[in-house]
């Protein structure tokens, strides 16, 4: 059956005229992506330390396989497509179909993307998952399959079984290469975690551990790919190395998160919660993306862990990935900028505003509100497959409204407050790229028209440039927190539908924009050369007497 399908595929790909037209159009679809090496500096790196993160990285090349088949299913495999762009865009995507572009599908013949991925059978009804009996079926770490007609839950080790049990025998192994204990316990910890899918126990080690020098967040994480019932993560993997420096420029702001709870722009009933407490920032060169977080567009911040209960017990970390963020910056905001943004603006776009905007942003998950204060249980399960979207449009705004307190209280002293404004504006820019396809694409062409429609920017008809009302964009930062904060605790699932339906899609002057964007080349997105070659991690260290 297998290979089948794969004879099928090629022969779609290759033949005929209305096929090399198809394959021109994704050598441009290839182009809104940048390619950028992955790289850290490795010489203060022992050789123990390099061996270590080689077993990170090849724990990850595992989890990225098992995306792959929750994506998509596997039988299919990207290297049997014979068109080299084809097959290079599917591994982009993790499948054929277009994330940056709604999920459309890029290859003849393959139908529209099943909205429960491959976590489910694409043939299931509705009806049919409610009426199965076994519990398991709503756990984010279970899948549905159909057996002999029949459907069944299987446990992701169960399901991804060969993979798995890689991917913990490499975390093994990397666990006796470094020195910090702590590190140490946590993969191994984790590596059980893989094998027993309970994750709770690695959460808290993880979280615990503060002075590691690297890391590694690996496992089934985020829910996004799951549209159907959002409920099903996805594996991922990055592969970490901390940037001390940064890391400490980070930690004041740490103490303000109380405060900034307190400070929310929405009625008290809404604001009562602890959430996020005893939260950590770091930043990291990240060395290896592995799975979810490295299909589409790619992720430049985490916060986790996910689960509501850690979340209010421990705290989260939010983990900045540097050296991403700065390409980005490089390669797509300031291009984007100088397109878009009027000139005398242009000088407010800056390095520090962007990636600040990125971290308050993970700060504003852990704040706000996780359970619903009408019986309607955690906002997560209040609002279903809408939840994604409008979390990440909490977390944009409210990071925005961080920004903003903590620049009056002199908190952050860098630039001018206007910088942050600007490199925001900017970034919805860059962001609404992504498409109704993913949760942050769908925040941010809300909050666009949201924005547009206050006044918060106006458009030059002639240039097609935007200019920034800095009172105007306070005013609508301020109601549209507290328009989110309120639908999130009301778990008022009928408002988040209508703001969808008002404000969810790009108009015809923002499509104008953005294709002139495309038309100049400005990438969408960066993918990575990445991995053990890349990072020369075969290179022998230069011994400790010579670094002095
Ligand atoms: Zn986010």
């Amino acid at each position: 059956m297998k290979k089948l399908l794969i004879a099928c595929l090629t022969c779609i790909v290759t033949g005929t005229f209305a096929q090399k037209k198809e394959v021109d159009s994704i050598a441009i679809k290839l182009a809104a992506y940048k390619t950028v090496r992955l790289t850290t500096d490795i010489s203060k790196m022992s050789m123990e330390e390099r061996e270590g993160l080689k077993h990170l990285i090849k724990a990850a090349e595992m989890v990225d396989q098992i995306f792959w088949m929750q994506a998509y299913g596997g039988n299919l495999a990207a290297d049997t497509v014979s068109k080299k762009s084809v097959r290079e865009f599917m591994r982009i995507n993790y499948g054929p179909w277009d994330r940056l572009d709604n999920n459309r599908p890029f290859i003849e013949g393959v139908g529209a993307k099943p909205l429960g991925a491959n976590f489910y059978p694409s043939d299931m009804r509705k009806g049919e998952f409610d009426s199965l009996t076994d519990e398991s079926k709503n756990s984010p770490y279970t899948i549905i399959v159909r057996e002999e007609g029949v459907l069944k839950v299987k446990k992701y080790p169960d399901a991804y079984q060969h993979m798995i049990r890689e991917a913990s025998m490499e975390l093994n192994h990397a666990a006796k290469f470094f020195r910090d204990s702590m590190f140490s316990l946590y993969l191994t910890k984790r590596a059980e975690a893989l094998l027993s899918n309970n994750y709770d126990e690695s959460d808290r080690i993880w979280l615990d551990m503060k002075d590691n020098r690297f890391d590694i967040i690996i496992g089934p994480i985020e829910s996004y790919e799951d549209r159907l019932y959002g409920i099903k993560t996805s594996y991922e993997a990055y592969v970490l190395v901390k940037d001390i420096e940064w890391s400490k420029r980070l930690d004041k702001y740490v103490a303000y998160l109380g405060e900034l709870q307190e400070g929310l722009p929405v009625d008290a009933r809404y604001k009562k919660e602890q959430a996020g407490m005893s939260s950590q920032l770091a930043a990291y060169d990240i060395v290896y993306y592995a799975g979810d977080c490295n299909s589409g567009s790619k992720t430049i911040a985490v916060n986790l862990p996910n689960d509501p209960v850690l979340q209010v017990q421990k705290g989260t970390r939010r983990s900045q990935l540097k050296n991403t963020i700065k390409a980005k910056f490089d390669h797509i905001l300031i291009p984007i900028a100088n397109e878009l943004v009027v000139p005398e603006q242009r000088k407010h776009i800056t390095f520090n505003a962007f990636f600040s905007d990125i971290m308050f942003h993970e700060v504003a998950h852990g704040l706000g509100i996780k359970e619903t204060i009408n019986g309607k249980g955690t906002v997560q399960s209040a609002l279903g497959p809408h939840y994604s979207a409008l979390e990440e449009g909490k977390a944009d705004i409210l990071g925005l409204y961080m920004i903003t307190q903590l620049y009056e209280k002199k908190v952050l002293t860098e630039g001018e407050l206007m910088d942050y404004y600007v490199s925001f504006m900017a970034g919805i820019f860059r962001s609404v790229r992504f498409g109704v396809g993913s949760a942050h694409g769908q925040a941010n062409i809300i909050r666009f028209n949201y924005f547009k429609e206050a006044g918060a920017f106006s458009r030059d008809a002639k240039t097609g440039q935007y200019k920034l009302d800095m009172a105007k964009m306070r005013q609508a930062m301020t109601s549209l927190s507290s328009l989110i904060l309120k639908l999130q605790g009301d778990g008022d699932i009928e408002g988040v539908q209508k703001l969808i339906n008002e404000k969810g899609s790009i108009g015809p002057e923002l499509r104008k924009d953005l294709d002139r964007l495309t038309s100049k080349n400005i990438p969408v997105d960066i993918v990575f050369e990445q991995g053990i070659e890349v990072l020369d991690l075969n290179r022998p260290p230069i011994p400790e007497e010579m670094q002095k």
